[in-house]
């Protein structure tokens, strides 16, 4: 008799993996479930997706809890039904901070050394002169400044961070900017098997479907979410829609379109151009 020497939740925290985010916003919880750090703008994202077409594509959520005197969200771990998965985290969006973020810093702007040092650790050249005088940049300039080193500027989309099933963890993306760079990513992440490619691409044609249907998809910004890829050695692969915590509604009657440019003051986040982009990608990941 051989025993697997790891019992299932020995498993499940083997298995755990996090591509973005603090380290702390999120803790293991019963079978099966994760917690995240409570936000209420990510939690009423939940609440609001209860009755729309996306529900099948996020993550189940199981309300609000407190644990060590810090509140929670509560939600299905998507990575509990692989075996040793392969994931990947794929920002979606031609932006990844809100309009009024900008027009904050624009206000009263906020330059931040640590910023300028993870700049200039990319690119010596990328802050202005004026920057590197007073070695800060301040938040929105630094993410369009890496919005403009990756792909999200050009094909609304971008790599954020894998971990393969050997184990291995890369977050260095942040130079991932052609097509033609993300092709060579993405077939390394499925370890050249088209198949995982083939479902993958079926799945991402059911979201893209099912956010033309979604109420909820027109009525919000969706800034900084994330599509989860998650695929094993058994063939299993899924995509999820994650993370909420920068999706905001309009005000009442206001909709998007998601697939025209932005101009400041429309709102606008591409996300269904950068969807539209990144299908395009995946299928000559096996053509070309
Ligand atoms: P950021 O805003 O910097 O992206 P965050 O704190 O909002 O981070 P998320 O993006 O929601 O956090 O999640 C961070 C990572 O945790 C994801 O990239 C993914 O690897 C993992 N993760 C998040 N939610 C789930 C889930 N329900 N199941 C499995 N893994 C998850
Ligand atoms: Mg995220
Ligand atoms: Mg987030």
């Amino acid at each position: 008799l051989v025993h697997w020497p790891f019992s299932a939740t020995q498993r499940r925290k083997l298995n755990w993996v996090q591509l973005a985010g603090h380290k702390g916003n999120f803790k293991a919880a019963d079978e099966g479930t994760i917690l995240k750090k409570f936000s209420e703008n990510e939690m009423q994202c939940f609440e609001k997706l209860k009755g729309d077409a996306l529900l099948s594509f996020v993550p189940g959520y199981h309300g609000v809890v407190e644990k060590d005197g810090e509140s929670f969200l509560h939600m299905t771990d998507l990575l509990a039904n692989f075996d040793l998965p392969s994931v990947m985290d794929c920002k979606m969006g031609i932006r990844t901070y809100l309009e009024e973020e900008l027009v904050r810093a624009r206000e009263r702007p906020k330059p931040r050394e640590d910023l300028y040092k993870k700049m200039v650790e990319v690119d010596s050249e990328g802050p202005t002169p004026q920057e590197h005088s007073q070695c800060g940049v301040t938040k929105p300039r630094y993410m369009q400044w890496r919005e403009s080193m990756s792909s999200t500027n050009t094909l609304g989309f971008r790599i954020e961070g894998i971990k393969k099933c050997d184990g291995t963890c890369r977050t260095d993306f942040k130079k991932t900017r052609s097509k033609q760079d993300v092709i060579l990513v993405f077939r390394d992440f499925v370890g050249g098997n088209f198949n995982i490619i083939k479902s993958y691409l079926r799945r991402l044609t059911e979201i893209q479907q099912a956010l033309k249907m979604s109420e909820f998809f027109k009525q919000h910004e969706v800034i900084g979410s994330s599509l989860l890829f998650i695929h094993d050695h058994t063939g299993n692969a899924q995509v999820w829609i994650i993370d909420f915590g920068k999706t905001t509604a309009l005000p009442e009657g206001q909709t998007l379109n998601h697939d025209i440019p932005w101009q400041e003051g429309n709102r606008e986040d591409g996300y269904l151009w950068g969807l539209e982009n990144l299908i395009h990608t995946l299928e000559s990941v096996s053509s070309e």
